[in-house]
């Protein structure tokens, strides 16, 4: 998935501007992505129209341009589309905190039991493992040996017939841990029999967390799975796993998001150590190249920033604090001349290219010399005297006159936002 991906960003970041052509077809190469990696056909058409209608309506935010935009539009729609922006948690809330791993046969749940149980150990939790798989009898063993493993008390029975009675036994048995985790069968003479027994356990043993365990190689299909449990008993959490084997796993994602369940965490490979839990925000990021993105959040927080800084010298509250902050974000902006067309018209045709020249190479001595400075005399210029300017100077490792140069392009700003509110007043007036 990963691949086809950055495939499609790569394509994206060639585009000049955004027309209604181009975008139909962008919007066609991401349906075809989806459905590659096998995101419910559903889903696809409800993540492009969605995109494309934002895409139509949103203007980007000046400075940001319109395919970067794009690619942000994208990422948010693929963090809805993945079920939304809270990574979810696991919190054990009482002791012993009960969990029923269920899953069909090979989804990998016993893998899972363990890895959840080394997680939470790791955390300081104790906690226990119940086997309850009497169809498989090497199910046994291979908890029994995964517990060891990782140093977890176990329960189970070798030759057991009666799942629900170990499940019984297993609770009364581990009755110190602080969470106790059930692994089930899934598999029976079929699967009606399967979810009686998985609902009688349930019954029995009243667990505090159900999760179902589905492997990503599923795709799509993911959904059925966890609807068919869904109608025996509640589902409260999914594991995924085997997302290191697959380019289905956005399907997966995508399919389990959508019957309401909370994935928590995703199986990222056969250790005891791999599972990762299952954060949206970061999963979409990796997806779509995450140095990349990273960038250009910042660059779009930035561009927000900024304008929050515009409407503070629109409304005439400069004073060096704002000044501050806007230095800050024009260091996160980069190159100042595209910067500055940011500004309202007025302001920006009274600033020439030297000027933006010079302020490129002030910026960090300014940011320097005004973090030099005590929030006093940040808020209040006024009194910044000699011997304040010479203690600035000296912390900054810059000259007296530096800082009063300064001071002389803040004054400017100052008078120039005060007429700029003339103007704006001016403006609304006609
Ligand atoms: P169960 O039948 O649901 O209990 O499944 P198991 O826990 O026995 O796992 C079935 C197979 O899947 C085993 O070979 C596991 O090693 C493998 N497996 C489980 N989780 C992962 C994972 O996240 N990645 C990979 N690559 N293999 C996994
Ligand atoms: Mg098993």
């Amino acid at each position: 998935l990963t691949e086809l991906f950055s495939k499609l960003v790569e394509k994206i970041r060639d585009v000049e501007y955004i027309d209604e052509a181009t975008l139909q077809e962008i919007a066609r190469e991401i349906q075809r992505t989806l459905l590659k990696a096998d995101v419910p056909l559903d889903l696809v058409k409800t993540f492009t129209d969605n995109a494309v209608k934002r895409i139509r309506e949103e203007k980007p935010p000046a400075g940001i341009p319109p395919r970067e935009y794009l690619i942000y539009v994208l990422y948010e729609e693929l963090v809805k589309l993945m079920g939304g922006e809270q990574p979810a948690e696991f919190k054990p809330t009482k002791k012993p905190y009960i969990v029923l791993l269920l899953g069909v046969e090979g989804s990998g749940k016993t893998t899972t039991s363990a890895k959840l149980a080394r997680y939470l150990m790791k955390r300081g939790y104790k906690v226990g493992m119940v086997e309850t798989d009497t169809i498989r009898p090497a199910a046994f063993d291979q908890l029994r040996q995964l517990a060891e493993k990782i140093g977890a008390p176990f329960y189970g029975e070798r030759d057991g017939k009666d799942a629900v009675e170990i499940a019984r036994r297993g609770v009364a048995n581990l009755k110190g841990v602080d969470v106790l985790i059930i692994d089930t069968a899934g598999r029976h003479r079929n699967e009606e029999a399967l979810l009686q027994e998985v609902k009688a356990i349930y019954d029995a043993v009243n667990p505090d967390e159900v999760v179902l365990v589905v492997d990503a190689t599923v795709g799509k299909l993911a959904a059925a799975q966890a609807e068919a449990f869904m109608k025996y008993l509640p589902i409260h959490t999914v594991i995924i796993t085997k997302m290191d084997s697959t380019a289905r796993g956005g399907g997966a994602l995508a399919a389990v998001a959508k019957t309401g369940a909370r994935v928590k965490f995703i199986g990222v490979g056969e250790d005891v150590e791999e599972l990762e839990p299952f954060n949206p925000r970061k999963f979409v990021a990796r997806l779509l190249g995450m140095g990349d993105l990273d960038a250009l959040l910042e660059k779009i927080k930035a561009v927000f920033e900024e304008e929050e800084v515009l409407e503070e010298i629109e409304s005439g509250r400069l004073d060096l604090l704002t000044f501050k902050k806007q230095i800050d974000s024009l260091m996160k902006l980069g190159p100042l001349s595209k910067v500055f067309q940011l500004l309202p018209g007025g302001l920006a045709a009274k600033i020439s290219e030297e000027q933006i020249e010079l302020s490129q190479k002030n910026l960090k001595k300014w940011r320097a010399i005004l973090s030099s400075m005590t929030m006093e005399e940040l808020k209040n210029p006024d009194i910044l005297n000699a011997s304040r300017i010479r203690r600035i100077a000296l912390g900054a490792g810059v000259t007296p006159k530096d800082v009063k140069e300064m001071l002389t392009v803040y004054e400017n700003l100052k008078k120039m936002s005060k007429t700029l509110k003339r103007q704006m007043r001016l403006r609304m007036a006609r």
